[in-house]
């Protein structure tokens, strides 16, 4: 039976991009060694990084004066990061769900943190508009998109301190102003390559302005001055990383993958509202592309294990809700086909006529 990848993260990556990184694990580039088996400082895997950090910049149009980085250590590790290279007094952070309240923690570690806004109280359901950025903050760190919750921040947003951005699940989903942000990190194991690679886009001259002692691995300006090469990168998840890089632009670059996330997103919401046995948890104005939240309406509450065993019959994978929200969340990223989704539209169909 085929199976539909709904997974939240570890996710689906293009069937060329998995077949092309097998092939490197049994032979790179003709040179009769696994991927797995040379080093990151072997002539032939330089240009790999090279290419990946062009493309890149080339995709997200990433001006002058930006670095991308590729490091271990997953978007939990970003979040103490951040402060230590950024935060010298104080930071703004806008708590728009479990990972931002996580990267908020770690920032307290290093300087006053203001809280600008929450959506807490409201089980993270919306994104808060209302807020006032402290123009004395160091910084103001916001994440684009809430994969557990289902919002996300679809524009950049102005500021009139520097933005720094945890972008895990939608990067590569929309074209970005780079320009308005100071950082941009995520793991990639949501839009772009498995698990153990994190990328960070960061604006040099951002850099240098904390006072603290940052120890090496910790340090950006570390990585910025050794290519991301200052120890061992994850090397298979970098070649797998360029693999989904090169699909994206062969597909029609970032523009074509938000065109097709409107697509994948309306058609799934647009069910999810016909549909009487089911409702969406997000507000309506910030509902995720990427991640789409939804439960059984009360009337229909006791029908949630049913429909999952109905759903998983039919090949869905992955789209147990986070127990947090509870009921389903499809996760709909760039390699996830449009066939997917109608596939688990007629299961929804389907399933209310049942009932
Ligand atoms: C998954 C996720 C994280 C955590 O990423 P790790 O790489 O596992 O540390 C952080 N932020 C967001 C928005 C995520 O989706």
């Amino acid at each position: 039976m085929k199976k539909h990848n709904f997974n939240a993260g570890p996710s689906i990556l293009p069937r060329e991009v998995i077949e092309d990184t097998a092939k490197a694990i049994l032979d790179f580039n003709g040179s009769g060694l696994s991927l797995m088996e040379i080093s990151h400082r072997a002539k032939d895997f330089q240009p790999v990084v090279d290419e990946a950090e062009a493309l890149f910049k080339e995709l997200l149009n990433i001006p002058e004066g930006y670095s991308v980085l590729f490091l271990g250590g997953g978007a939990s590790l970003e979040f103490c990061m951040v402060p230590f290279n950024f935060l010298e007094k104080k930071a703004a952070y806008l708590n728009t769900g479990t990972w931002a309240k996580k990267a908020m923690k770690e920032a307290k570690g290093f300087g006053e943190v203001v809280e600008v806004a929450s959506s807490a109280d409201a089980n993270y359901t919306f994104i808060p508009k209302d807020y006032t950025i402290p123009t004395d903050a160091d910084y103001f760190h916001i994440t684009t998109n809430n994969t557990i919750f289902g919002t996300e921040l679809k524009e950049d947003l102005n500021s009139p301190i520097p933005v720094v951005a945890d972008m895990s699940s939608d990067i590569f989903s929309r074209p970005i102003d780079v320009s308005k942000y100071a950082c941009i990190y995520g793991g990639a194991q949501k839009n772009l390559a498995p698990a153990g690679l994190t990328f960070v886009i960061v604006k040099n001259d951002a850099l240098g302005k904390v006072s603290r002692y940052i120890p090496t691995m910790l340090s950006y300006q570390t990585h910025i001055d050794n290519g991301s090469m200052f120890n061992t990168p994850p090397v298979v998840p970098i070649y797998a990383a360029l693999q989904t890089l090169k699909w994206v632009k062969a597909q029609g670059g970032v523009k074509e993958m938000e065109r097709r996330a409107i697509e994948k997103a309306d058609l799934l919401y647009n069910e999810i509202d016909r549909n009487k046995l089911f409702v969406g948890t997000a507000a309506e104005e910030d509902r995720s592309r990427m991640n789409i939240c939804f439960v059984m309406t009360p009337e229909y509450k006791e029908l949630e294990a049913d429909f999952l065993k109905f759903a998983t019959e039919r090949g869905m994978v992955g789209i147990k809700g986070h127990r947090s929200v509870g009921g389903f969340r499809a996760s709909c990223y760039n390699a996830l086909p449009k066939e997917s989704v109608q596939a688990l539209i007629d299961c929804m169909q389907e399933f209310e006529k049942l009932h």
